[in-house]
């Protein structure tokens, strides 16, 4: 498989902007080459364009060596440097597969990409088969969230396996909520499938939506290229810092997760006792996907009580659905108290 094909020509031709941290000379001690103010507290000057430290740190916990991975503003940039790389406006086009996350369709329309869709089956799996079907010579890329959003699922390991067998395209796996599924990140078989890039985030089980950090794991050929694109600075010093230490403590993550899966079991048993809850759809992910009766008012009434969730009910789909997502024990008791309280 021949990732350089894949590259939009202008990229490939692309001389990278070389930013003054690039030519860093290791005994420099004065800085009077990046137009810096030269008084602050460190803020003052530009974070490190490659996140060395961060990497390093990330590298140790997750098996993945520096150079198959590139970090971003959330992995909402991350997903955008893939589609600016490899997919050639008005000609290329892009694979996904409703319902799904709604950000893949949304930067394909900003790159101007056909998008076409492999919708699920009834049951949320995969149709791999489908997928192959529309792929073509144009397709650059496809793109799967595992477990997915909206629906919750995980997609079976089979039905990857044949995609990556059989696609002539990227395969990109979006595990954002992977660390609430227990299972195993598509990570490893980097180096059996040069055509896999995998992301993941600190937004979810790592509880850092806020600091905006997005990971994405692939051949050092793709990062290559990938870090020839992103902008110089794209993740702030803050965000590097905060990220280091957050994520040496392992301890506290750990915690959050069990309450959060904890509370998730919760609210199932809870939601099964209610008769307007007709289904809850198995996940994988800190959040359910329940079709419920009267969905418009449910929905309006949990917000005009102060509660919002997302109403899911114009997807493909996912007819008469909301996806609530796990709170604070107390933020679910609330949700619940709301819904005892509605009418059956
Ligand atoms: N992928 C999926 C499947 C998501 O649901 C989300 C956010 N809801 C993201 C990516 C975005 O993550 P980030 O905060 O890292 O940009």
């Amino acid at each position: 498989m021949n990732i350089e094909k894949l590259i939009r020509p202008n990229v490939q031709k692309l001389k990278p902007y070389s930013s003054a941290r690039d030519d860093f000379k290791e005994n420099a001690e004065v800085y009077l080459d990046a137009n810096e103010n030269p008084f602050g507290d460190g803020l003052n000057r530009y974070p490190d364009p490659y996140q060395s430290r961060l990497k390093k740190v990330l590298s140790k916990q997750k098996g993945i060596s520096t150079d198959r991975m590139l970090l971003g503003n959330g992995s909402d940039e991350v997903l955008d440097l893939v589609f600016r790389a490899f997919c050639e406006p008005g000609k290329d086009n892009v694979i996904i597969a409703p319902p799904t996350y709604g950000m893949y369709e949304v930067l394909a329309g900003v790159n101007n990409l056909e998008v076409k869709k492999a919708y699920l089956n009834k049951d949320f799996s995969l149709n791999p088969a489908r997928i192959i079907s529309l792929a073509d010579e144009n397709t650059k890329a496809v793109f799967l969230a595992s477990p997915n959003n909206p629906t919750g699922n995980s997609f079976k390991v089979g039905a990857i396996l044949e995609l990556l067998d059989k696609l002539r395209c990227l395969l990109v796996i979006d595990e954002a909520y992977l660390d609430f599924s227990g299972g195993q990140s598509w990570a490893k078989y980097l180096e059996k499938y040069p055509m896999l890039i995998v992301t993941q985030t600190l937004s979810k089980a790592w509880g850092m939506a806020g600091i905006r950090l997005g990971m994405c794991f692939a051949s050092p050929d793709i990062i290559g290229v990938l870090n020839k694109i992103k902008p110089p600075y794209n993740v702030s010093k803050l965000t590097q810092d905060f990220a280091i230490k957050a994520l040496k403590d392992k301890k506290k993550f750990s915690k959050y997760l069990e309450v959060i899966l904890k509370e998730k079991k919760n609210l199932k048993l809870a939601f099964e006792q209610l008769p307007f809850i007709k289904k809850v759809y198995s996940s994988d992910a800190n959040f359910w996907l329940v079709k419920v009766t009267n969905v418009r008012e449910r929905y309006k009434s949990l917000l005009a009580s102060g509660v919002v969730v997302r109403d899911r009910s114009s997807e493909p789909l996912c007819k008469d659905c909301l996806r609530i997502s796990v709170g604070t024990p107390e933020e679910n008791t609330r949700l619940l108290t709301i819904f005892n309280l509605m009418e059956k």
